[in-house]
């Protein structure tokens, strides 16, 4: 007889299912799970928090296509990761997480570290599920991978009983199912095409929003061809930049809030009308908008804003068929338009005014004149990793993107603490890929305080990943460090010190050196390009930028001041 352990069918499942990485802690029950995983050829990568090993396990859904495992203990170690799969799911992210559970003649008793988890994760996922026995491992290691990458992508688990992990069973008895195929691929209904090519030559103002759903759609050759086809404005959303090259002669970024309050038809290719795009509503939209709406999701079209052509179906199929019906009719969009002229003026204003702010050359510098350096010696290919509040809305249209699924944000959910599990995910992929692609982590202060420790992870995986904190001592802004004493005189801190103050001018780097890693610390411009460059020429250890900048530093003038935060 042939005998097989649950934990060596989870493992030879998810190989079956071309599943290549897993990252997780390991403990009572699923230590074998990840031995298994790393003797089927499974890369398993250690976290030292589930919640940064589920962001990391969905970032390599979101990069190949195809979903990572987050392996994780029983009880907390469950819950941890809920985050994790919460971000996954709202980011439209495939993800597999696999939790250890109780054994089942203990289920009710209280149990080491029992809990419902099959019914906790049913909020955070789009399936989840407990094999009945050893020999449907595969069959609902199979379900799970289909479903995550199937319809809209996002998070799914599979609960493993303790005592299923070392269980054995006959090879014969299994069911074993073959690799799920690619996701089916479908595209819009002919009419619905026709009539927004109608619109198109119509419209006045249009713009192409470009989301994160044509990042993960890989649709960069299409949309690059609608663009240039019919030479229409686009602007990207956060990861929705570098599709196409945040420096195309037909990206408006820089002018994205006239843009998107005078657009009459807008394109949207793979972007929810959500808090992001504000709802699609007056008064960051003309009320009367006319949305040409790409999405594979069914129950996506139309909501917040009635679409006026409703086009259902994978990206790349769907601007192929936009593509033939207008190049069929030779239709451009004229380059001497009004809407040209309009959009070029705000962005020449825009520009200048970045620039002057960015070369305001004070100690401590101001965030703009941070990124107005570190853009500049980012080489283009980087993969930029970026969180924190101002931080993220001023680093986003600082730094620029020129290649798809080379920025990785707060989100959908703008959650804070993905970024260490987000750079780690995607310096393993360019370890794997023996790239010379680097990974840079852009942090808030506050931001990188939720996972720091998995620098230890960098550190032990060899991973030359660039975390740059931007150091302002505090959540939004902080205080200065005399101010701080001051404070500290007056009495008890938990009553005095602002809610939104960290310790001032904190030693990050010095979590870094501390597990072999190099630090630097920064306050003035010299001292930034110096330690930039010197991190940009280490490819083998990981480094971290402690940027200290004037905590009162804030964003610039906004057009519309609410809805500001971290949203822009
Ligand atoms: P952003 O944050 O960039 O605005 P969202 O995550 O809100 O983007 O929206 C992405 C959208 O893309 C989701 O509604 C999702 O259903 C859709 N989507 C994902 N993959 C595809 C695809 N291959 N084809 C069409 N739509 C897709
Ligand atoms: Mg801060």
């Amino acid at each position: 007889m042939d005998e097989v352990t649950g934990a060596q069918l989870i493992a030879e499942a998810l190989k079956a299912q071309n599943v290549e990485y897993m990252f997780g802690i390991v403990g009572v029950p699923i230590i074998e799970v990840a031995m298994a995983a790393q003797a089927a050829g499974i890369k398993y990568v250690g976290m030292r928090n589930e919640q940064a090993a589920c962001y990391a396990a969905s970032t390599i859904g979101y990069l190949t296509g195809r979903p990572a495992v987050c392996l994780v203990v029983s009880g907390p170690g469950l819950i941890h990761a809920l985050g994790g799969m919460a971000n996954a799911n709202m980011n439209c992210w495939p993800v597999i997480v696999i939790g250890g559970s109780s054994d089942r003649n203990q289920e009710t008793t209280g149990a080491f570290q029992e809990f419902p988890q099959v019914e906790a994760c049913r909020l955070y996922s789009k399936f989840s599920a407990r094999p009945s026995s050893l020999q449907m491992i595969p069959a609902v290691i199979e379900k799970a991978v289909r479903s995550s990458i199937y319809g809209r992508p996002g998070a799914c688990y599979v609960d493993i009983a303790g005592d299923m992990v070392n269980a054995k069973i006959d090879r014969a008895s299994v069911r074993f199912v073959s690799c799920c195929p690619a996701a089916p691929v479908s595209q819009a209904d002919s009419r619905e095409v026709t009539k927004a090519v109608k619109l198109l030559k119509t419209a006045r103002r249009p713009l192409i929003i470009i989301g994160k759903g044509a990042a993960y759609a890989r649709a960069e050759r299409e949309v690059r061809e609608l663009v240039e086809v019919t030479g229409l404005p686009f602007l990207p959303t956060p990861m929705g930049k570098g599709v196409l090259p945040d420096d195309h002669p037909n990206c408006v970024a820089a002018a994205r809030s006239r843009a998107l309050l005078q657009a009459d038809v807008v394109v949207l290719l793979g972007a929810r009308l959500n808090w992001i795009l504000h709802f699609g509503f007056s008064p960051r939209f003309s009320p009367h908008v006319k949305v040409i709406q790409v999405d594979l999701c069914a129950e996506e079209l139309s909501n917040n804003v009635r679409a006026a052509s409703a086009l259902m179906g994978d990206i790349r199929a769907v601007v192929s068929q936009l593509l033939e019906s207008l190049k069929s009719e030779s239709w451009r969009f004229p380059s001497d338009a009004e809407w040209w002229a309009t959009l070029k003026e705000k962005m020449v204003a825009n520009a200048h005014m970045s620039k002057t702010l960015a070369l305001h050359s004070t100690v401590p510098m101001n965030y703009y004149t941070a990124f107005h350096h570190i853009s500049e010696l980012l080489p283009k290919d980087c993969i930029i990793v970026s969180e924190g509040a101002n931080t993220m809305d001023i680093g986003r249209t600082m730094l620029l993107n020129y290649l798809p699924r080379h920025r990785l944000d707060a989100g959908t959910f703008g959650t804070m603490g993905v970024g260490p599990g987000f750079a780690i995910a995607a310096a393993v992929l360019e370890q794997a890929q023996q790239s010379s692609q680097r990974v840079v982590c852009v942090e808030g202060d506050s931001a990188f305080g939720f996972s720091g420790m998995e620098v230890e992870t960098m550190c032990r995986y060899k991973l030359p990943i660039i975390i740059i904190v931007i150091n302002n001592n505090g959540i939004y802004s902080g205080v200065d460090p005399d101010t701080w004493r001051e404070m500290e005189k007056m009495g008890d801190m938990t009553t005095i010190a602002p809610p939104v103050t960290l310790l001032p001018e904190a030693r990050y780097e010095q979590v870094m050196t501390a597990f072999g890693g190099c630090g630097y610390l920064v306050r003035t411009v010299e001292e930034l390009r110096s330690a930039l460059q010197e991190s940009l020429k280490n490819a083998q250890m990981p480094s971290l930028l402690n940027v200290l900048i004037d905590p009162a530093s804030d964003r610039k003038q906004q057009e519309f001041p609410w809805l500001t935060r971290s949203n822009l």
